[in-house]
C-alpha cells in the first residue's frame, strides 16, 4: 500500500517513503494561544489528524508533534487588554484549544511542546547561526542574513521582490537586507524576556518551530505541515534557520499545506473579523458535523464555510448513523476500512472521495439481508469511520445530540435524565401539573419524551 502526498517543495504528488522504515515523524505548526480558535485554525488540525490516523493505520510508529506558541506579541497585547497575566492567558487558551480540538475528534499529538520550554535550544541555535556566518547582531536584535544562503526562497519559489513584499518587513534601519528576519529581539522590563548573550530578550516566531521540531524529531524528519499561509515567510525561514544551523543537512522531507477556510470568498482570520470560533459552532452542531463539513472538501482546495454546508454534513451523518442503528443487533465484523475508503485516502488524502465511498457503504448496509454481509459492512463502516475520525459515538448518542462529552444542545444528557427523574417523582406524587410543566419545558428545549411500558425514553428533536 503506497501513500502519495502532494509535496509543496517539489510541487507534485510523491510516494511517501519515510526516513527510517516503519517510522514517521510529523511536525505541524500549532496555535498562538491568546484567544479561542476559529474554525479556520481547526482546518490544519483536522487535516493532519486524518494523516496521523492514516499513517498509524499503515503500521507506522508515528511521532506527531504540534507546538503551542506561548510567546508572541499578540499574546502580550491580549494579556494587557484582558488585565490577565500572560501565564493565565496562555494556560487558559491552550486548554480551550485542546478541548475544542478533542470535540472535533482530533487525537492528541504525541508531543505538544510549548515555545517557552525551549528557549535554551533557541539561544543555542541562534548562537550557532551567528558563528557560522548566517546571522548578525544589530541594536539588541539578532537577524538572519538571507544573502548568506544561496537557495533562500526555494520552498515558496518566490523571487526577491515578492519575498520582500511578502515578508511585510517594517523599515528597520538595523537590517542589512530588507528580507532579513528576526531571530531574537530585546524585551523591555514589562514584557516576557530571557537572558541571552544578546541581552534580555525573546525569540522570533520562526526559530521556535526550528528548535521544537529538532528537539522532538531530530535535524531531518519526514513531514512538516501547516496552512498554506505559512509557506512564506514562516516555513521558508524555518528551512533557512535549520539547514544553515546544521551545515546544509535536509530539514523536512515532505511539506504538506492545507488550503484556506473561507467566508464569502475571503480567508477566515482574526484580523478581518470574519470568523466563527469552534466554541460557538459547537453550540450549534456536534463536533462530528463540523469535522464532516471540513472533510467534504479536499484539503488543498479552498473551503467555503456556510450554514448550508454544515447542515448537509449533519444530514449525511444522520444517514450514516441511521445505517448503523439498523445494524444495532448485528455483531460487527473486524473494524477495518473499506478498500475504497483507504484507496481514496492513500491518494493525497482524498477525503471527498473517501466520504462518497463511506456513503456507498451505508447504502449497501441498508440493503443487505445476509447476516455475514451485515457484519462485514458494519465492521467496514466503523473501521472507515475511525480512519476519518467519524462515527465515534453510538447511533443512540448521535440521535440524542451527542455523548455528554460533546453535547451540542443546551442541556447535557445527565441534566435531561435528572429532569425525567423529577417528572417521574412528580407523577408518583400525583402532581400532574408539575410533571406536565417539566415535559413542556424539555419540549421547549427540543427534548422529546416518549412514555412506554419500559419507562420514559427521550431524544433530541
Ligand atoms: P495562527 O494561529 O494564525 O498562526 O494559525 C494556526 C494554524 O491555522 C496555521 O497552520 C494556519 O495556517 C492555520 N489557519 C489560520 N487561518 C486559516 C484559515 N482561514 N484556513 C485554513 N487554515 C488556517
Ligand atoms: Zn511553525
Amino acid at each position: 500500500m503506497t501513500l502519495y502526498l502532494y509535496n509543496t517543495a517539489k510541487r507534485q504528488k510523491e510516494e511517501f517513503v519515510p526516513l527510517e522504515p516503519g517510522k514517521a515523524g510529523m511536525y505541524v505548526c500549532g496555535p498562538t494561544v491568546y484567544d479561542f480558535a476559529h474554525i479556520g485554525n481547526a482546518r490544519p488540525v483536522v487535516v493532519f489528524d486524518v494523516l496521523y490516523r492514516l499513517l498509524r493505520h499503515l503500521g507506522f510508529d508515528v511521532t506527531y508533534v504540534r507546538n503551542i506558541t506561548d510567546v508572541d506579541d499578540k499574546i502580550i497585547t491580549a494579556a494587557r487588554e484582558n488585565g490577565e497575566s500572560i501565564e493565565a492567558l496562555t494556560l487558559r487558551t491552550a486548554k480551550a484549544f485542546q478541548d475544542d480540538m478533542a470535540a472535533l475528534n482530533a487525537l492528541s499529538p504525541t508531543f505538544e511542546p510549548r515555545a517557552t520550554e525551549h528557549i535554551g535550544g533557541m539561544i543555542e541555535m541562534i548562537a550557532a547561526l551567528i558563528e557560522k556566518g548566517h546571522a548578525y547582531e544589530a541594536s539588541g536584535h539578532v537577524l538572519f542574513d538571507v544573502t548568506s544562503m544561496a537557495d533562500y526562497g526555494a520552498l515558496s519559489g518566490r523571487n526577491r521582490d515578492e519575498m520582500i513584499a511578502g515578508a511585510r518587513v517594517e523599515v528597520a534601519p538595523y537590517k542589512k537586507d530588507p528580507a532579513d528576519f528576526i531571530l531574537w529581539k530585546p524585551s523591555d522590563a514589562d514584557v516576557p524576556g530571557w537572558d541571552s548573550p544578546w541581552g534580555r530578550g525573546r525569540p522570533g516566531w520562526h526559530i521556535e518551530c526550528s528548535v521544537m521540531s529538532k528537539a522532538k524529531l531530530g535535524v531531518t524528519f519526514d513531514i512538516h505541515g501547516g496552512g498554506r499561509d505559512l509557506i512564506f515567510p514562516h516555513h521558508e525561514n524555518e528551512v533557512a534557520q535549520s539547514r544553515c544551523a546544521h551545515d546544509g543537512a535536509p530539514f523536512a522531507r515532505y511539506w504538506v499545506h492545507n488550503g484556506f477556510l473561507m467566508v464569502e470568498g475571503k480567508k477566515m482570520s482574526k484580523s478581518l473579523g470574519n470568523f466563527y470560533t469552534v466554541r460557538e459552532l459547537l453550540a450549534e452542531a456536534p463536533g462530528e458535523a463540523l469535522r464532516m463539513n471540513m472533510l467534504s472538501t479536499h484539503y488543498r482546495q479552498p473551503l467555503d464555510w456556510t450554514a448550508s454546508g454544515l447542515k448537509a454534513a449533519k444530514a449525511s451523518l444522520d444517514r450514516l448513523y441511521t445505517a448503523l442503528q439498523k445494524l444495532a443487533e448485528v455483531e460487527a465484523g473486524p473494524a477495518v476500512p473499506s478498500p475504497e475508503v483507504l484507496a481514496a485516502l492513500l491518494d493525497d488524502l482524498n477525503t471527498p472521495q473517501a466520504l462518497a465511498a463511506l456513503n456507498a457503504l451505508a447504502g449497501e448496509a441498508n440493503k443487505a439481508t445476509d447476516a455475514a454481509e451485515k457484519a462485514r459492512l458494519k465492521g467496514e463502516l466503523l473501521g472507515s469511520g475511525a480512519l476519518l475520525g467519524l462515527l465515534a459515538m453510538s447511533a443512540d448518542d448521535w440521535f440524542r445530540g451527542g455523548s455528554d462529552a460533546n453535547a451540542g444542545g443546551c442541556l447535557s444528557n445527565a441534566e435531561i435524565e435528572a429532569e425525567i427523574e423529577a417528572r417521574l417523582a412528580a407523577r408518583k406524587a400525583k402532581d400532574f401539573a408539575r410533571a406536565d410543566a417539566i415535559r413542556d419545558a424539555l419540549a421547549a428545549k427540543g427534548i422529546i419524551l416518549e412514555d412506554g411500558p419500559g419507562g420514559t425514553t427521550w431524544k433530541r428533536a
